[in-house]
């Protein structure tokens, strides 16, 4: 990587922040695009000093990612709607020193659900926390109908009443077209874990598993066991940090070209 008095300055904010991909992915974009810039990874449980720092380095482009995607939302000039609605930004972009929010996981949860139709299809999701709210979203404006199972029941009855969805105290024990994970169990290091049982799933389904490490999760090779079609939360990440280089960049970009950056186990 070549840096030059005009190298700009990109980052991810987060804590903790040492398994990010982002950095990697990033910059292996600004390396075959022949983009100036360089992608750094900032560690801080405060964002009010991260958002500090955009302003005055300035840092043009900003993933961020746990703890700081709906805290961060009050520290910003503008937001966009689809953010708004979610709750949540996991993108800041830096437009001489106007902080605008977007929310790219939507565009990621579009990306991994367009191996089917949605409309009218019972959708089973497992999880209600910020990942879950940018799922729903898709879901809705997509026509689908709306379960969704969370050990904390309240949550997913705020879910249900925000996007139009029934809420499960307990795993609903029968079948569903779709099924998405939008919790972290069966990621590393508790690999053994699923958050679906296989004996809910029929060959036909849809499985999409918002975890992308490790790779194939026990939830995915069941899954496909069972004759399911199966979505890893790779292509969920490829596209949206490729979504937060096209809002940067203004120019589109080939995910494709991307997909083999992201070696992950
Ligand atoms: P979050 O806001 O912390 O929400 C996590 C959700 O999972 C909550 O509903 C939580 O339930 C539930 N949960 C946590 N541990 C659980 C367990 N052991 N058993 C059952 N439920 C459990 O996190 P998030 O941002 O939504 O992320 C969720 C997952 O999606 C993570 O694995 C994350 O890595 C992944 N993700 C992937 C992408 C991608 O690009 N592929 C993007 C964003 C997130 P409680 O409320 O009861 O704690």
């Amino acid at each position: 990587m070549q840096f030059s008095p005009s190298t700009q300055l990109n980052a991810v904010f987060g804590h903790p922040i040492g398994q990010s991909l982002s950095p990697k992915l990033h910059n292996a974009i600004y390396e075959k695009e022949n983009i100036d810039a360089v992608f750094l990874a900032f560690d801080n449980s405060d964002i009010a000093p991260l958002i500090a720092a955009m302003r005055t380095l300035p840092i043009h482009l900003a993933a961020v990612t746990i703890p700081h995607k709906e805290k961060v939302i009050p520290f910003l000039d503008n937001v966009d709607a689809a953010a708004r609605e979610v709750g949540s930004v996991n993108t800041i972009i830096n437009e001489a020193g106007v902080l605008t929010g977007y929310n790219t996981d939507v565009v990621g949860v579009r990306e991994a659900l367009k191996v089917t139709q949605l409309a009218g299809k019972d959708v089973l999701t497992a999880g209600a926390g910020g990942a879950a709210r940018a799922v729903c979203f898709v879901l809705r404006e997509a026509g689908a109908r709306i379960h969704i199972f969370d050990r904390t029941v309240s949550k997913a009855e705020t879910l249900g009443r925000e996007f139009g969805g029934e809420a499960y105290a307990e795993m609903p024990h029968r079948e569903f077209d779709v099924y998405i994970n939008a919790t972290p169990v069966g990621m590393s290091p508790n690999e053994n874990e699923t958050p679906i049982p296989k004996g809910m799933i029929r060959s036909g389904s849809v499985v999409f598993d918002l975890v992308y490490k490790p790779r194939e999760t026990r939830l995915m090779r069941e899954a496909k066991e069972k004759g399911a079609k199966v979505v890893s939360g790779i292509v969920m990440f490829l596209a949206q940090a490729i979504e937060q280089e096209r809002l940067w960049l203004k120019r589109e970009i080939s995910a494709e070209r991307y997909a083999g950056t992201l070696d992950l186990d």
